[in-house]
């Protein structure tokens, strides 16, 4: 489905398309560089990062100092589709370019902004992000790493967990508690910026389900590491709502991800189904409903991000995280069942879906989508509370 948009936003995508064909990374320049994880740049992606910024294609609704073009909601939507669709990475540091960046240029001290937030952008500084412990995952407010206070500096103790790219990373946005004596656990938490190499820090990669070449996580020790006062962000003890805006950046638009990726592992499931010639009722009943609930998140994306261009609330996004990641897991389960023992053969994928991941790879993958950024549970439990109104 491809619904039309006034023409001045069909103009804006239009010139978004050409700028994009003009100027887009070559095949040959990813693959023999590829990003090895999600701070990792490239040589090629930290001058696509600059291309971006300089045209003002990089957040096109920030001004053009910030690599933007003051574009309005509808048209960063068009901008996000048409990025979702190409096929090309936007960036290869997304926590970096879509948490960190813009939550510095909102609240960060000039020399943040300057020195650290449009570095990011242009991606000459990779940033992860240290958020989740192995007892705070869900639950951030429970964190444990402490900073404490002393002299010009803080020192900061304690483990981070599920750091995407810490191991490539120049610095890490980190959670610390920095008053364990306030009175609400939420309270009492600040956010440090810890340049990696810091004496003190290692970094432990995770083997990933799909094999130990990728590690992207990883845990991350912190021993009695010294940090000066100035690399605090915002407010001492402001870091619960800065969690909170942090990850609001894009949130509007997160959706759109999930919608490409259905579209086409939609299109790469059908014509496999197709070329099998046959399907039994019960998978047959699973893709419909399937291409029901794909056409469904388009829609209640557009409406939520109509909702938003005119200024109202929309509860909306609270389910299109939910629905979108639960159904692009099981279109990759279906996917997989329908090739029986071919969907582990990676071989035979290659050559139905040009090339990149087998059904059985991405199923595994699929299952990120649905923990990152607030696990389904959480997610229906704000649906509960906050859409539907039930009691806690
Ligand atoms: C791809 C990916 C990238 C990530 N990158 C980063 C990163 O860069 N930095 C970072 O800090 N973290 C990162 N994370 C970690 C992520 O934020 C956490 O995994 C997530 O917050 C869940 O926390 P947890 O894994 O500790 O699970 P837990 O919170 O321990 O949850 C375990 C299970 O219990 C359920 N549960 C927990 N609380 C409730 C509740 N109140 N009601 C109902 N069910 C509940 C959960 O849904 C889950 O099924 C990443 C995760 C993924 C998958």
């Amino acid at each position: 489905m491809r619904l039309r948009f006034g023409e001045e936003t069909e103009a804006f995508r239009r010139e978004f398309l050409v700028w994009l064909e003009e100027n887009r990374p070559t095949e040959a320049e990813m693959q023999a560089d590829p990003a090895m994880s999600s701070a990792h740049v490239p040589p090629w992606a930290s001058r696509w990062a600059k291309r971006l910024f300089d045209a003002g294609w990089l957040i096109p609704g920030f001004p053009p100092e910030r690599g933007g073009r003051n574009a309005g909601t509808i048209e960063q939507m068009v901008y996000q589709e048409e990025f979702a669709r190409s096929g090309v990475p936007r960036t290869t540091n997304p926590q970096g370019l879509s948490i960190i960046a813009p939550t510095l240029l909102d609240v960060g001290t000039e020399a943040q902004k300057q020195e650290l937030a449009v570095p990011i952008m242009r991606g000459d500084v990779a940033a992860c992000l240290g958020m989740s412990e192995p007892e705070a995952g869900s639950d951030l407010a429970s964190l444990q790493t402490r900073a404490v206070a002393d002299g010009d500096d803080f020192v900061v103790t304690g483990r981070k967990i599920w750091t995407s790219g810490a191991h490539h990373a120049d610095i890490c946005f980190c959670f610390v508690r920095t008053d364990p004596t306030a009175p609400k656990k939420h309270q009492g938490i600040s956010v440090l910026i810890i340049p990696m190499d810091t004496p003190g820090i290692s970094c432990r990669p995770l083997p990933s389900l799909t094999g130990e070449d990728d590690a992207d996580f990883n845990e991350v020790l912190f021993e009695d590491v010294r940090v000066p006062r100035s690399n605090l962000v915002g407010e001492l003890g402001a870091g619960w709502s800065l969690a909170n805006n942090a990850l609001a950046h894009e949130r509007g638009m997160l959706w759109i991800g999930h919608a490409s990726a259905l579209d086409s592992s939609f299109e790469v499931l059908l014509e496999q189904v197709r070329a099998r010639g046959r399907i039994d009722p019960s998978e047959a009943d699973e893709l419909v409903s399937l291409y029901m609930d794909a056409q469904a998140v388009r829609c209640m994306g557009y409406r939520g991000v109509s909702k938003l261009a005119g200024g109202k609330p929309s509860p909306e996004h609270s389910i299109l995280k939910l629905v979108g990641s639960e159904s692009i897991r099981r279109l990759c389960r279906l996917g997989m069942e329908n090739l029986g023992e071919q969907a582990i053969d990676s071989s035979q994928q290659a050559a139905i879906e040009s090339g990149k991941m087998s059904w059985a790879v991405r199923y595994l993958f699929s299952f990120s989508g649905t923990i990152a950024g607030g696990t389904s549970e959480i997610q229906r439990n704000i649906v509960a509370e906050r859409v539907l109104g039930l009691p806690r």
